[in-house]
């Protein structure tokens, strides 16, 4: 992969110190813009210092990370910071402008993008150029997701476990964080993900679930935006006031297929369990009412193991085989 290949060009200059406020490019000649999209970019830098991504708007419909970015890019202190924070608040920005998960110019997912193709369509060219171009200037990353429209997520940050190196350095800042579940993923990580492209570039990062419901919830982009700002601190990048205690953190992984709970058939949901819950296998965890058969009886889901509640569908109609609910079980120690 050439770091020069990419059709991307942004009008800021990563280089330059002070607070700067710009566009990349998107060489995608639609109907709609002829001459190429844009997304948006900061590069907020002062001094010497470490280099930090902060990537939100990977889905378009996920607005916890968008919403912290968007105030530290205007909020966020020149004067005490130490190094270079680069910041992009909607990643997949064809996406954000539509409010939905995937690009509306070529039905990418963002985070099954990675590496990229700098000739293949809009979501393939950022993705390739993330990776190839931005990525490899950072010592740590942050990637801002929430459930989207589809579902809603207890707080919970994701990372590889994989090398240990770089997984110790990331665990260093994901307890600057301030999420208490940490989910460890293992070989169910998806290799074309923002979390796979650092891993590839050696770039200690995680990604974040922040609630969901294609909402904008003020507890949620608040634990975004302390998140970063705590993150930075234990990074020595700001000097405003002392670090924050290291949070209390509870491992957690997916090994088991049977963590999901999926729709038997399509209809009504109507779930008896909320987010947070500790569970037990065969305990009963909703109702699928189908008002289009109205004789049909409604068909009971369980939970297939023990397990704490972190996803669950937020979605009032469901089709059959879509996930309900989303199980993590502890991480046991070796
Ligand atoms: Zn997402």
């Amino acid at each position: 992969m050439s770091a020069a290949a990419s059709r991307i060009t942004a009008s800021v200059d990563l280089d330059a110190p002070g607070r700067q406020l710009g566009y990349y490019r998107i060489p995608h000649s639609d109907d709609a813009m002829p001459y190429g999209h844009r997304g948006p970019i900061a590069v907020l830098a002062a001094g010497e210092g470490p280099t930090l991504l902060l990537t939100g708007g990977v889905h378009g419909d996920e607005y916890a990370g968008p919403v912290a970015l968007m105030r530290l890019v205007h909020g966020l202190d020149l004067a005490a910071l130490r190094g270079r924070v680069i910041v992009l608040p909607a990643v997949n920005a064809p996406a954000v402008r539509a409010a939905a998960r995937c690009s509306p110019l070529d039905g990418g997912n963002m985070n099954r993008a990675f590496p990229g193709d700098p000739d293949g369509g809009p979501t393939a060219m950022i993705a390739h150029w993330i990776e190839s171009r931005i990525l490899p200037l950072c010592d740590a990353a942050i990637d801002f997701h929430s459930g989207g429209k589809a579902s809603d997520y207890e707080p919970i940050v994701m990372l590889n476990r994989e090398p240990p190196a770089v997984f110790e350095r990331a665990m260093t800042l994901v307890r600057a964080f301030g999420v208490e579940l940490v989910w460890l993923m293992g070989a169910m990580n998806d290799n074309r993900s923002v979390n796979a492209a650092a891993q590839r570039t050696g770039v200690p990062m995680f990604a974040c679930e922040l609630g969901g419901r294609g909402e904008s919830n003020p507890a949620m982009n608040d634990i975004a935006w302390r998140g970063a700002l705590g993150v930075m601190r234990a990074m020595g990048m700001l000097d405003d006031e002392p670090p924050l205690a290291a949070q209390h953190i509870r491992l957690v992984e997916v090994t088991h297929p049977r963590c999901n709970v999926v729709a038997p058939h399509g209809g009504l949901f109507d779930p008896l369990v909320e987010l947070g819950c500790e569970v037990r296998a065969g305990q009963l965890a909703g109702w699928i009412r189908d008002p289009f058969e109205i004789e049909r009886p409604p068909t009971a889901v369980h939970f297939e193991i023990d397990g704490h509640l972190a996803i669950r569908c937020s979605r009032g109609l469901v089709q059959g085989g879509e996930k309900l609910f989303g199980l993590v079980t502890d991480v046991l120690a070796d």
